[in-house]
């Protein structure tokens, strides 16, 4: 047996070592040996050797001979065993190494598995966070999961959303179909429209907005988002995304444009309404078949109800009328109130003009009749301008202008009536219309600016006020006087904010020339007759005084009988909160309307401006002085001052001296003039007339 067979063999695991035995069986094989040649080798001996000296040295070599055949196998047994234990060892050894080397191996690799493990669990415990966190952010937003399965047809509402709209989980198919049926009827085109089109131009993202029939039959509105996922040859596979009621939102929107889109008093469409829809009108398609007519209403005279039967008749008088033409206006045609008494009309797909006619006449049938309202009476008569689309225009700033230069038209020349638009239609009304849309233009571009007239002190001529005259420096027409277009502001609202515009520049003034050092005056401030009456009047005086700090006792604004006398009511309530703040209060053109003396007394004013027709009328020992005396007069006796308008001549001004006139203000002191002349007056401090 070699000694790789013999490590083999004792390294075979049935192998079993005895070292006992192994032991006693090499201790046994010796002692037999060693008896045998003891009893053989004498015996031997004695029977081949008879000389007993040649006995004893033979005996004596075979006792040697013994002692190194002994050693030699001794020295094969240990050597034997020796080596194969070295064989062994080395074999251990190497196994050893080799073990080492995989188990070093075996523990990177539970490192790395560990590792991997930690990983995983990191993924896990975020992918369950999400999981938590989508799911919340689901329950939370009351959204709903979809999922369209295109090629299976499969289309999956998440169960939340089921219940959401009031269905047990079964009662829902999981199909297409079933999300059709959800549907708003209204909206049902659309919906398909619409993802169509997502998976036709393959949009980044799909989005759209439609009511879902819920279980009690109600419906929700849902914005509906979701994304699409494509194979690699571009075909859709599925698309998913989610479900979000948007009802409330939508409600608030309705809200709103209903707000935005709506006359508050009368619910019908507003201009703004209007305007769109004719737009719609002209951009729609095949318009060159479709014409309509397009016509603004003004009820004449409608100022009158409101003078002597008050704004509350007048309002439910525009409602009455406003319930009529809603009644008698059906869809395609569509109305619309302008604001005040203008109303806008339109009656969709009229071939000619005497359909239009028609149309109007038949309207008129009900609107020109007996109205009767708080138990009182009236009849009501319409001027009415109309415009044919595409006949007279395609443009729809120039069809509502010429339907607007129409309707005055009617009202100008004859009311009660109808017209359709006419080049020549009178030069005034394009003249109207025109400087109102400059008039517009002019105050965002700033084209105002205000001259100053001085009022002076009648006794030493010294300068103690300004009163602010505004001016419009036209870009092209140059300076236009207030008379000019002021009536007209006030027809058309614009007055507002013109007015606002004139106190703010005003007391702005006056701060800068306290600020320059000059000596303080009054400044005195036309206010517009239809301001007079409105609330908003007493704020807005509050806000520039606080703004500017200009002490408020040298503010006066100057309110014309005519605009008082109007709603005598609602000006004096005004004018007093904005007396009581301080302000002064004067009663402009005294004398110049049918004023009546009585009201002096009862209107919250601190001084009356004497007309200039009066101060005109001043001559030596005329009949006006008389009136002009006992004016004077009786202002003074009601405890107020008297200022003379226009006072041109000397003669003018002694007469008002000596009847004993606080202040004046006119050409001989001084034209209204910019802001400069008044601070080189200041500089001066001189009398203007002694
Ligand atoms: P008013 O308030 O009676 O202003 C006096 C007008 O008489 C001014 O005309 C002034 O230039 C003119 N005037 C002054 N002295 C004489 C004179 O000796 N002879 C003659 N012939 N006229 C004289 P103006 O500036 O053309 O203003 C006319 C009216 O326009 C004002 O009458 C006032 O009612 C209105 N107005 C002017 N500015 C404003 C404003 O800022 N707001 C409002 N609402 N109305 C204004
Ligand atoms: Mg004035
Ligand atoms: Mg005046």
């Amino acid at each position: 047996m070699g000694t790789n067979q013999d490590i083999n063999y004792y390294l075979n695991p049935n192998y079993k070592i005895y070292p006992h035995f192994e032991s006693m069986k090499i201790t046994f094989i010796y002692g037999i040996l060693g008896v045998l040649w003891i009893l053989l080798s004498d015996e031997l001996l004695s029977r081949l050797v008879g000389d007993v000296e040649v006995y004893k040295r033979v005996s004596f070599y075979k006792g040697w001979a013994y002692v190194v055949l002994t050693m030699g196998l001794i020295y094969s047994l240990i050597l034997k065993r020796l080596s194969v234990s070295k064989s062994m060892l080395r074999k251990i050894y190497e196994n050893f190494e080799e073990l080492s080397s995989n188990n070093e191996e075996l523990i990177a690799l539970e490192e790395e598995l560990r590792h991997q493990v930690d990983e995983l669990d990191l993924h896990r415990n975020a992918l369950s966070m999400s999981e938590q966190r989508y799911k919340l952010a689901i329950e939370g937003a009351d959204c709903g999961i979809w999922d369209w399965d295109v090629e299976n047809h499969i289309y999956y509402f998440s169960a939340k959303w089921k219940n959401y709209l009031g269905y047990e989980e079964y009662e829902i198919d999981n199909t297409f179909r079933a999300w059709l049926n959800l549907l708003h009827p209204d909206e049902k085109k659309d919906a398909i429209g619409k993802v169509s089109q997502y998976i036709k131009f393959k949009r980044d993202v799909y989005e759209d907005v439609y009511r879902m029939r819920c279980k009690d039959g109600s419906y929700k509105w849902i914005l509906s988002k979701g994304k699409a996922i494509w194979s690699e040859d571009g075909k859709i596979i599925r698309v998913a995304g989610s479900h979000t009621d948007i009802s409330e939102q939508k409600l608030v929107e309705e809200k709103l444009n209903a707000l935005v889109y709506n006359d508050a008093l009368t619910q019908l469409s507003n201009r703004l309404s209007f305007e769109e829809k004719v737009t719609r009108l002209i951009n729609r398609k095949y318009r060159i078949h479709k014409k309509f007519a397009l016509i603004y209403m003004d009820i004449d005279n409608f100022k009158n109800i409101n003078d002597t039967l008050g704004h509350f008749v007048g309002d439910l008088l525009l409602k009455e009328i406003a319930n009529v033409l809603k009644e008698k206006i059906k869809n395609p045609h569509f109305v619309a109130r302008l604001g005040g008494d203008e109303f806008a009309i339109i009656f969709d797909d009229t071939h000619d003009r005497e359909e239009v006619i028609d149309r109007v006449q038949d309207l008129l049938k009900y609107l020109r009749k007996r109205w009767k309202l708080q138990n009182q009476e009236f009849f009501l008569s319409f001027s009415i301008g109309i415009v044919l689309y595409p006949e007279h225009t395609d443009d729809l700033a120039v069809l509502l202008k010429y339907a607007d230069i129409a309707m005055y038209a009617v009202k100008k020349n004859m009311k009660d009536n109808y017209c359709f638009y006419v080049d020549q239609i009178e030069e005034e009304s394009l003249k109207r219309i025109r400087i109102v849309n400059e008039l517009r233009r002019a105050i965002e571009n700033q084209e105002f600016t205000l001259y100053y007239q001085p009022i002076v002190n009648l006794e030493g001529g010294h300068l103690i006020a300004v009163e602010a005259l505004i001016r419009w420096i036209h870009p092209e027409r140059g300076m236009i006087p207030p008379m000019e277009f002021i009536p007209l502001a006030e027809e058309t609202g614009l007055i507002y904010d013109i007015g606002e515009w004139v106190v703010k520049t005003a007391l702005v003034q006056k701060k800068c020339w306290e600020e320059q050092g000059y000596p303080p005056i009054k400044m005195s401030i036309n206010v517009s007759g239809k301001r007079v009456t409105q609330d908003g009047l007493i704020d807005e005086i509050r806000q520039v005084i606080t703004e500017t700090q200009v002490k408020s006792d040298e503010i006066q604004l100057e309110v014309t009988e005519t605009a008082v006398m109007l709603d005598i009511k609602a000006s004096t309530r005004i004018l007093k909160v904005i007396k009581d703040m301080g302000v002064k209060i004067a009663l402009d053109d005294f004398g110049a309307g049918y004023s009546s003396l009585t009201y002096l007394q009862k209107l919250p004013i601190d001084s009356v401006k004497l007309d200039r027709d009066f101060i005109k009328n001043i001559s030596d020992m005329g009949q006006g002085n008389v009136i002009v005396d006992s004016i004077i007069k009786l202002t003074h006796e009601l405890g107020m001052e008297i200022v003379a308008e226009g006072i041109e001549t000397r003669e003018q001004l002694e007469f008002l001296k000596t009847s004993g006139c606080d202040y004046g203000q006119g050409y001989l002191f001084s034209r209204p003039v910019p802001k400069e002349e008044i601070e080189a007056l200041l500089s001066r401090d001189m009398p203007l007339m002694a």
